[in-house]
Protein backbone atom coordinates (compact mmCIF):
# COMPACT_ATOMS: atom_id res chain seq x y z
CA UNK A 1 0.00 0.00 0.00
CA UNK A 2 0.93 3.79 -0.20
CA UNK A 3 -0.27 5.96 2.07
CA UNK A 4 -3.47 3.81 3.14
CA UNK A 5 -3.66 3.42 -0.87
CA UNK A 6 -4.13 -0.23 -2.84
CA UNK A 7 -1.33 -0.09 -5.39
CA UNK A 8 -1.66 -2.54 -8.53
CA UNK A 9 0.53 -2.80 -11.80
CA UNK A 10 -1.24 -3.78 -14.44
CA UNK A 11 1.86 -4.87 -16.92
CA UNK A 12 5.55 -6.59 -16.41
CA UNK A 13 7.28 -8.95 -18.53
CA UNK A 14 8.81 -10.32 -15.23
CA UNK A 15 8.09 -13.87 -16.47
CA UNK A 16 9.57 -13.14 -20.21
CA UNK A 17 12.86 -12.03 -18.48
CA UNK A 18 13.12 -14.87 -15.27
CA UNK A 19 12.22 -17.36 -18.75
CA UNK A 20 14.91 -16.03 -21.27
CA UNK A 21 17.85 -14.92 -18.72
CA UNK A 22 17.36 -17.01 -15.86
CA UNK A 23 16.57 -14.75 -13.66
CA UNK A 24 14.85 -15.03 -9.86
CA UNK A 25 12.22 -13.21 -8.60
CA UNK A 26 13.57 -13.38 -4.68
CA UNK A 27 16.71 -13.23 -5.54
CA UNK A 28 17.52 -9.66 -3.25
CA UNK A 29 19.98 -8.51 -6.11
CA UNK A 30 17.87 -9.65 -8.78
CA UNK A 31 18.57 -8.03 -12.21
CA UNK A 32 14.22 -7.20 -12.76
CA UNK A 33 12.87 -4.24 -13.45
CA UNK A 34 10.38 -5.67 -10.85
CA UNK A 35 11.20 -8.26 -8.48
CA UNK A 36 10.12 -9.18 -5.59
CA UNK A 37 12.21 -6.75 -3.80
CA UNK A 38 11.20 -3.67 -5.60
CA UNK A 39 7.62 -4.91 -5.19
CA UNK A 40 7.66 -4.76 -1.66
CA UNK A 41 9.93 -1.51 -0.86
CA UNK A 42 7.19 0.10 -3.25
CA UNK A 43 4.24 -1.44 -1.61
CA UNK A 44 2.67 -2.69 -4.67
CA UNK A 45 0.18 -5.11 -3.53
CA UNK A 46 -1.14 -6.67 -6.80
CA UNK A 47 0.98 -7.13 -9.91
CA UNK A 48 -0.52 -8.68 -13.62
CA UNK A 49 2.49 -11.30 -14.60
CA UNK A 50 2.11 -11.57 -18.47
CA UNK A 51 3.68 -14.36 -20.82
CA UNK A 52 5.18 -12.59 -23.43
CA UNK A 53 6.81 -14.74 -25.95
CA UNK A 54 9.14 -14.29 -29.17
CA UNK A 55 6.37 -13.18 -31.88
CA UNK A 56 8.73 -14.86 -34.50
CA UNK A 57 7.91 -18.35 -33.23
CA UNK A 58 4.91 -20.08 -34.59
CA UNK A 59 1.78 -20.47 -32.05
CA UNK A 60 2.64 -24.14 -31.38
CA UNK A 61 5.86 -22.52 -30.49
CA UNK A 62 4.62 -20.15 -28.38
CA UNK A 63 1.94 -22.38 -26.33
CA UNK A 64 4.59 -24.40 -25.17
CA UNK A 65 6.35 -20.94 -24.06
CA UNK A 66 3.05 -19.66 -22.75
CA UNK A 67 3.34 -23.04 -20.43
CA UNK A 68 6.80 -23.02 -19.52
CA UNK A 69 5.65 -19.08 -17.94
CA UNK A 70 2.40 -20.40 -16.34
CA UNK A 71 4.46 -23.46 -14.41
CA UNK A 72 7.67 -20.98 -13.70
CA UNK A 73 5.29 -18.62 -11.99
CA UNK A 74 3.30 -21.38 -9.59
CA UNK A 75 6.74 -22.85 -9.07
CA UNK A 76 9.06 -19.20 -9.02
CA UNK A 77 6.56 -16.38 -7.75
CA UNK A 78 3.26 -17.71 -5.80
CA UNK A 79 4.07 -18.34 -2.78
CA UNK A 80 1.71 -18.96 0.62
CA UNK A 81 1.47 -16.78 2.93
CA UNK A 82 3.36 -13.94 0.10
CA UNK A 83 1.99 -14.49 -3.39
CA UNK A 84 -1.32 -15.73 -4.13
CA UNK A 85 -2.31 -15.76 -7.78
CA UNK A 86 -5.79 -14.91 -8.65
CA UNK A 87 -8.75 -16.38 -10.41
CA UNK A 88 -11.97 -14.92 -8.84
CA UNK A 89 -13.12 -11.90 -7.42
CA UNK A 90 -13.42 -13.40 -4.03
CA UNK A 91 -9.67 -14.34 -4.14
CA UNK A 92 -8.69 -11.11 -4.33
CA UNK A 93 -10.57 -9.76 -1.49
CA UNK A 94 -9.40 -12.56 0.68
CA UNK A 95 -5.79 -11.74 -0.76
CA UNK A 96 -5.93 -8.45 0.01
CA UNK A 97 -7.11 -8.50 3.63
CA UNK A 98 -4.87 -11.37 4.22
CA UNK A 99 -1.99 -9.06 3.62
CA UNK A 100 -0.71 -10.71 1.01
CA UNK A 101 0.49 -9.64 -2.16
CA UNK A 102 -2.11 -10.85 -5.43
CA UNK A 103 -1.04 -11.84 -8.31
CA UNK A 104 -2.72 -12.15 -11.72
CA UNK A 105 -1.96 -13.41 -15.47
CA UNK A 106 -2.01 -12.36 -18.54
CA UNK A 107 -1.32 -13.91 -21.73
CA UNK A 108 0.16 -11.02 -24.24
CA UNK A 109 -0.80 -12.05 -27.71
CA UNK A 110 -3.82 -14.56 -28.04
CA UNK A 111 -1.38 -16.13 -31.11
CA UNK A 112 -0.73 -19.16 -28.49
CA UNK A 113 -4.75 -20.25 -28.47
CA UNK A 114 -3.97 -21.25 -32.42
CA UNK A 115 -7.83 -20.53 -33.89
CA UNK A 116 -8.62 -22.91 -31.37
CA UNK A 117 -11.11 -21.96 -28.52
CA UNK A 118 -10.26 -25.03 -26.61
CA UNK A 119 -6.76 -23.82 -25.36
CA UNK A 120 -8.84 -20.38 -24.47
CA UNK A 121 -10.42 -22.45 -22.03
CA UNK A 122 -7.59 -24.68 -20.96
CA UNK A 123 -5.67 -21.39 -20.44
CA UNK A 124 -8.79 -19.96 -18.12
CA UNK A 125 -7.89 -23.39 -16.36
CA UNK A 126 -4.48 -22.77 -15.92
CA UNK A 127 -5.26 -19.32 -14.49
CA UNK A 128 -4.82 -17.33 -17.13
CA UNK A 129 -7.46 -14.05 -16.43
CA UNK A 130 -6.33 -11.33 -18.59
CA UNK A 131 -5.37 -11.41 -22.68
CA UNK A 132 -3.71 -8.91 -24.62
CA UNK A 133 -5.58 -10.11 -28.11
CA UNK A 134 -2.46 -9.21 -30.57
CA UNK A 135 1.00 -8.18 -29.41
CA UNK A 136 2.40 -5.66 -32.82
CA UNK A 137 1.88 -8.36 -35.53
CA UNK A 138 -1.30 -10.31 -36.66
CA UNK A 139 -2.83 -13.60 -35.42
CA UNK A 140 -5.71 -15.67 -35.85
CA UNK A 141 -7.78 -13.10 -33.32
CA UNK A 142 -6.84 -9.79 -35.24
CA UNK A 143 -4.11 -7.58 -36.36
CA UNK A 144 -1.58 -5.17 -34.17
CA UNK A 145 -0.55 -1.70 -34.62
CA UNK A 146 1.87 -3.20 -36.57
CA UNK A 147 0.22 -4.63 -39.15
CA UNK A 148 -0.46 -2.04 -41.97
CA UNK A 149 -3.66 -3.90 -42.84
CA UNK A 150 -5.27 -2.84 -39.85
CA UNK A 151 -7.89 -5.28 -39.95
CA UNK A 152 -10.25 -5.90 -37.24
CA UNK A 153 -11.50 -9.26 -35.19
CA UNK A 154 -11.64 -12.01 -36.93
CA UNK A 155 -14.74 -14.74 -37.05
CA UNK A 156 -12.30 -16.65 -34.30
CA UNK A 157 -11.48 -13.33 -33.02
CA UNK A 158 -14.93 -12.47 -32.17
CA UNK A 159 -15.73 -15.75 -30.52
CA UNK A 160 -12.20 -15.34 -27.90
CA UNK A 161 -14.03 -12.10 -26.86
CA UNK A 162 -17.52 -13.35 -26.33
CA UNK A 163 -16.05 -16.61 -24.65
CA UNK A 164 -13.48 -14.49 -22.40
CA UNK A 165 -16.63 -12.49 -21.35
CA UNK A 166 -18.44 -15.32 -20.40
CA UNK A 167 -15.63 -17.17 -18.40
CA UNK A 168 -14.76 -14.23 -16.59
CA UNK A 169 -11.33 -12.91 -18.62
CA UNK A 170 -9.71 -9.13 -18.70
CA UNK A 171 -10.15 -8.26 -22.64
CA UNK A 172 -6.44 -5.71 -23.25
CA UNK A 173 -6.49 -4.14 -26.23
CA UNK A 174 -3.42 -2.88 -26.07
CA UNK A 175 -1.14 -3.81 -29.31
CA UNK A 176 -4.51 -3.88 -31.15
CA UNK A 177 -5.36 -2.23 -34.46
CA UNK A 178 -7.83 0.71 -34.09
CA UNK A 179 -10.36 -1.26 -35.96
CA UNK A 180 -10.13 -3.97 -33.71
CA UNK A 181 -10.17 -2.03 -30.46
CA UNK A 182 -13.68 -0.54 -31.32
CA UNK A 183 -15.13 -4.51 -32.73
CA UNK A 184 -13.94 -5.42 -28.99
CA UNK A 185 -16.06 -2.20 -27.35
CA UNK A 186 -18.85 -3.18 -29.72
CA UNK A 187 -19.07 -6.94 -28.31
CA UNK A 188 -17.21 -7.09 -25.10
CA UNK A 189 -20.51 -5.98 -22.94
CA UNK A 190 -18.05 -4.87 -20.11
CA UNK A 191 -15.10 -2.94 -18.62
CA UNK A 192 -12.40 -2.89 -21.30
CA UNK A 193 -8.69 -2.14 -20.64
CA UNK A 194 -5.50 -0.88 -22.40
CA UNK A 195 -3.09 -2.15 -19.87
CA UNK A 196 0.13 -0.10 -20.76
CA UNK A 197 -0.42 2.42 -23.47
CA UNK A 198 -0.80 6.33 -23.13
CA UNK A 199 -2.16 9.45 -25.02
CA UNK A 200 -1.57 9.83 -29.01
CA UNK A 201 -2.71 13.02 -28.46
CA UNK A 202 0.78 13.91 -26.34
CA UNK A 203 2.58 11.78 -28.34
CA UNK A 204 1.79 10.85 -31.51
CA UNK A 205 2.84 6.84 -31.54
CA UNK A 206 1.47 3.66 -32.71
CA UNK A 207 1.19 2.49 -29.47
CA UNK A 208 -0.95 5.48 -28.23
CA UNK A 209 -4.51 5.49 -27.97
CA UNK A 210 -6.45 8.68 -29.70
CA UNK A 211 -9.11 10.68 -27.30
CA UNK A 212 -12.28 8.91 -29.44
CA UNK A 213 -10.56 5.27 -28.21
CA UNK A 214 -9.84 6.58 -24.56
CA UNK A 215 -13.42 8.49 -24.43
CA UNK A 216 -14.67 4.69 -25.91
CA UNK A 217 -12.64 2.82 -23.51
CA UNK A 218 -13.77 4.89 -20.68
CA UNK A 219 -17.88 4.42 -21.62
CA UNK A 220 -17.65 0.91 -21.11
CA UNK A 221 -16.42 1.65 -17.35
CA UNK A 222 -12.36 0.29 -18.69
CA UNK A 223 -9.20 2.04 -18.05
CA UNK A 224 -6.23 3.38 -19.47
CA UNK A 225 -2.84 2.37 -17.98
CA UNK A 226 -0.43 4.56 -18.15
CA UNK A 227 2.73 2.99 -19.04
CA UNK A 228 6.11 3.91 -18.31
CA UNK A 229 7.97 3.30 -22.05
CA UNK A 230 9.75 5.84 -23.08
CA UNK A 231 9.33 5.65 -27.11
CA UNK A 232 5.58 6.01 -26.01
CA UNK A 233 5.77 9.47 -23.86
CA UNK A 234 8.01 11.57 -25.94
CA UNK A 235 11.12 11.81 -28.27
CA UNK A 236 13.64 13.32 -25.86
CA UNK A 237 17.04 11.86 -25.38
CA UNK A 238 16.35 11.60 -21.41
CA UNK A 239 12.66 11.48 -20.12
CA UNK A 240 11.17 11.57 -16.71
CA UNK A 241 7.95 11.34 -14.57
CA UNK A 242 7.48 14.71 -14.95
CA UNK A 243 6.98 13.67 -19.04
CA UNK A 244 4.87 10.65 -18.19
CA UNK A 245 2.29 13.07 -15.67
CA UNK A 246 1.63 15.65 -19.41
CA UNK A 247 0.16 11.49 -20.24
CA UNK A 248 -1.75 11.05 -17.15
CA UNK A 249 -3.04 14.85 -17.02
CA UNK A 250 -4.54 14.10 -20.41
CA UNK A 251 -6.15 11.07 -20.03
CA UNK A 252 -7.83 12.22 -16.88
CA UNK A 253 -9.08 15.05 -18.49
CA UNK A 254 -10.33 12.97 -21.66
CA UNK A 255 -10.90 9.38 -19.58
CA UNK A 256 -11.90 10.82 -16.23
CA UNK A 257 -11.18 9.95 -12.83
CA UNK A 258 -12.24 6.37 -13.13
CA UNK A 259 -10.88 5.88 -16.50
CA UNK A 260 -6.83 5.71 -15.74
CA UNK A 261 -5.06 3.38 -14.24
CA UNK A 262 -1.00 2.17 -14.32
CA UNK A 263 0.89 -0.35 -16.28
CA UNK A 264 4.80 -0.26 -15.84
CA UNK A 265 5.54 -2.30 -18.72
CA UNK A 266 8.49 -3.19 -16.56
CA UNK A 267 10.66 -5.77 -17.63
CA UNK A 268 9.37 -5.63 -21.45
CA UNK A 269 11.58 -2.05 -21.46
CA UNK A 270 15.30 -1.46 -22.62
CA UNK A 271 15.48 1.81 -21.25
CA UNK A 272 13.84 3.39 -18.44
CA UNK A 273 12.32 7.00 -17.58
CA UNK A 274 15.42 8.79 -15.57
CA UNK A 275 13.19 8.66 -12.32
CA UNK A 276 11.16 5.42 -12.85
CA UNK A 277 14.20 3.04 -13.78
CA UNK A 278 12.46 -0.15 -11.77
CA UNK A 279 9.48 -0.95 -8.94
CA UNK A 280 11.49 0.59 -6.35
CA UNK A 281 10.61 3.91 -7.74
CA UNK A 282 6.49 3.21 -7.61
CA UNK A 283 6.08 5.56 -5.05
CA UNK A 284 7.89 8.77 -6.29
CA UNK A 285 5.16 8.92 -8.98
CA UNK A 286 2.14 8.14 -6.30
CA UNK A 287 3.56 11.07 -4.39
CA UNK A 288 3.71 13.20 -8.04
CA UNK A 289 0.23 11.65 -8.48
CA UNK A 290 -0.94 12.96 -5.53
CA UNK A 291 0.40 16.58 -5.09
CA UNK A 292 -1.01 16.75 -8.40
CA UNK A 293 -4.80 15.39 -7.95
CA UNK A 294 -5.31 14.80 -4.17
CA UNK A 295 -5.63 11.70 -2.51
CA UNK A 296 -9.38 10.89 -4.32
CA UNK A 297 -7.82 10.64 -7.79
CA UNK A 298 -4.90 8.95 -6.48
CA UNK A 299 -6.72 5.95 -4.83
CA UNK A 300 -8.49 5.33 -8.69
CA UNK A 301 -5.63 5.82 -10.04
CA UNK A 302 -2.68 3.99 -8.22
CA UNK A 303 -5.20 0.89 -7.64
CA UNK A 304 -8.48 1.71 -6.95
CA UNK A 305 -9.48 1.46 -10.77
CA UNK A 306 -7.79 -1.82 -11.36
CA UNK A 307 -9.46 -3.64 -8.46
CA UNK A 308 -12.94 -2.13 -9.23
CA UNK A 309 -12.58 -3.60 -13.36
CA UNK A 310 -11.29 -7.15 -11.48
CA UNK A 311 -14.00 -7.13 -9.49
CA UNK A 312 -16.58 -6.84 -12.08
CA UNK A 313 -15.25 -9.10 -14.47
CA UNK A 314 -13.29 -11.68 -12.85
CA UNK A 315 -15.79 -14.54 -11.37
CA UNK A 316 -17.18 -14.46 -8.33
CA UNK A 317 -15.76 -17.39 -6.77
ZN1 LIG B 1 3.39 -4.82 -24.60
Amino acid sequence: MYNGQWVVDGHADILYRMEGEGLGFYDPDSKLQQSFSHMAASGIDVQVFVTFVEPRLTPSEQLYKVLASLDRFYREVAKPGIIAPVFSAHDLQAVLQSGQRAALLSLEGADALNGQIGVLHALFRLGVRLIGLTWNGANSVADGVGEARGAGLSQFGRDVVRTMRSLGMVVDVSHLAERGVWDVLDIYGGPVVASHSNAAAIHAHRRNLSDDQVRGIAATGGIVGATFVPGFIGDKNVLASEDLLRHIDHLLTVAGPDGVALGSDFDGIDTTLADLRNGSDYPLLLEKLERRYGSEVLTKVAGGNWLRVFSQILPAK
